[in-house]
């Protein structure tokens, strides 16, 4: 259809209030936090199901793309409108619709902000887990469409651990539920399906959300390495002894630099590496955990332990880790975020052959990461307006996914596959599982207009 009439229609469906078409906005909406740019032809912005289900249906009747968007934060390419179409950006369905706080469940609409909803739990002595470092922008919707993790997800699961329920509009505008506020539904997990699905299958227009009672008590303690190995190995053996820490977090010395210019939060800038253990739970108990966790630090040489004696010191620690992406940006003018998994017990083999394809490469790399999940996330720095820089850049970051592939691991902890790795699914995925995961994206999208070219590869060629 012919992008004027198109932008006329979506005025008539859902006001021109909710429709967005200028050169200016084009542009604002080309872009999410990856490399790839590419404009939409029309942006509309929808306050209820029953718009979304609109714009869904015409783009369906007219065979028109459809790309959901939340803050555009993802880092694979997943809200960029690649073959144009209608973007629908649902940051204007940002209310929490119920607090069922005795039953522990909370409905929200897709475009609630993450950190919204925690702040607003956290008065109620309640907590929603899931915990991205984007938390201060970023979408429920978004977090279900990428399963978002972070580092408390590491004890408590990833986002779609959390979302227990749906509304959704399909590819034709049809809306349905899937799930509900109970832990188990009988029927196919449709849901299960949803998560991670990158906005190719359905659109969020409602969430049912699992939350939990704030933990009795928290430690949250700094340990300092002169080398990232033996911050990796303590890592293992703490998780060897069969404890599982709310969280297990490390940076490497560019990260602590570059955090520590930024932010001033007291982090050492001659540590080869940093560990962030945090411990929740019952009070009972937690003085001879911290003991036990300390001694196996100890045991790996390190070089120093800071607990946290209060809630300011708590946050300073935090502040430092959730700002370290946004430190690292300072550095160079572009950076590239990795994000392979491998077993844990491979970690430091794993961060030494990272260190090996910056120096093969020519590029600085910056290492902060879920090192409890085994979740890297070398960051290469470069400029983008340097082309030999770029290609060596992209080069990288295929080898960075081959590594840990090999290692046993995989290509995506959490960023999501988008079109950045897409040319990596081939590496863990055999021919019949993508066909297997075709049949899915057909049974839902059978025309394909939903975020078109992401998450599966199209041909032999893309895989
Ligand atoms: C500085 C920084 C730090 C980050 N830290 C983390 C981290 O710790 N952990 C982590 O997991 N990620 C992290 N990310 C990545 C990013 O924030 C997450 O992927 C986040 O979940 C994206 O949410 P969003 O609202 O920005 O969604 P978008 O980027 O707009 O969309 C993400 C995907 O979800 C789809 N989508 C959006 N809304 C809907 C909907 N309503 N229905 C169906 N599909 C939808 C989109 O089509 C797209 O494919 C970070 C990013 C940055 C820039």
């Amino acid at each position: 259809m012919e992008k004027d009439r198109m932008i006329s229609e979506l005025v008539l469906l859902v006001g021109s209030e909710n429709v967005l078409s200028s050169a200016m906005h084009f542009k604002l909406y080309e872009y999410d936090a990856s490399l790839i740019r590419s404009q939409p032809d029309c942006i509309v912005l929808p306050t209820s199901t029953e718009q979304v289900s609109k714009v869904v249906k015409f783009a369906h009747d007219n065979k028109i793309y459809v790309i959901a968007r939340g803050a555009g934060t993802n880092l694979s390419g997943g809200s960029v409108p690649i073959r144009g179409g209608i973007a629908i950006v649902m940051t204007r369905m940002n209310q929490i619709l119920e607090m069922d706080i005795e039953n522990q469940r909370v409905i929200v609409q897709p475009g609630v902000v993450t950190l919204d909803l925690k702040n607003l739990l956290a008065k109620h002595g309640y907590l929603y887990q899931p915990d991205p470092a984007s938390e201060k922008v970023t979408t429920i919707g978004g977090n279900f469409g990428e399963n978002a993790g972070g580092p408390h997800c590491l004890k408590y699961g990833v986002t779609s651990n959390h979302v227990l329920g749906a509304e959704v509009v399909l590819s034709d505008g049809q809306v349905v539920q899937m799930g509900s506020k109970a832990l188990d539904n009988p029927g196919y997990d449709l849901l299960g399906v949803l998560g991670a699905s990158e906005g190719t299958l359905a659109i969020v227009t409602k969430a049912i959300l699992r939350i939990m009672p704030k933990a009795e008590a928290v430690k949250t303690m700094l340990c300092i390495y002169n080398s990232i190995e033996d911050g990796g190995n303590t890592v293992t053996a703490i998780i060897g002894e069969g404890i599982i820490p709310a969280t297990l977090e490390m940076m490497d010395n560019l990260t602590i630099k570059a955090v520590e210019e930024a932010y001033h939060v007291g982090f050492p800038t001659d540590a080869a590496a940093i560990l962030i253990i945090e411990l929740d739970g019952l009070k009972d108990g937690m003085e001879r955990l911290t003991e036990r966790i300390l001694a196996i630090c100890r045991e790996h040489n390190v070089r120093e332990i800071r607990v946290a004696k209060d809630q300011a010191e708590r946050d300073m620690i935090w502040a430092g880790r959730k700002g370290a992406f946004g430190a690292v940006g300072r550095l160079r003018p572009n950076y590239l975020v990795n994000d392979g998994t491998v077993p844990r017990t491979r970690l430091p083999e794993t961060l030494a052959k990272v260190v090996e394809i910056g120096k093969k490469y020519k590029l600085p790399i910056a290492n902060v990461f879920h090192a409890g999940d085994g979740n890297l996330h070398p960051l290469i720095l470069f400029d983008e307006r340097d082309k030999d820089e770029l290609e060596r850049v992209h080069a990288a970051a295929t080898e960075i996914m081959k590594l840990c592939a090999e290692m046993g691991g995989t290509i995506s902890g959490e960023h999501g596959i988008g079109l950045e790795k897409l040319h990596g699914m081939s590496l863990i995925f055999s021919p019949k599982d993508i066909a297997a995961m075709k049949k899915v994206k057909e049974a839902f999208d059978p025309l394909n207009l939903l975020n078109p070219g992401k998450l599966l590869p199209e041909t032999e060629k893309a895989a």
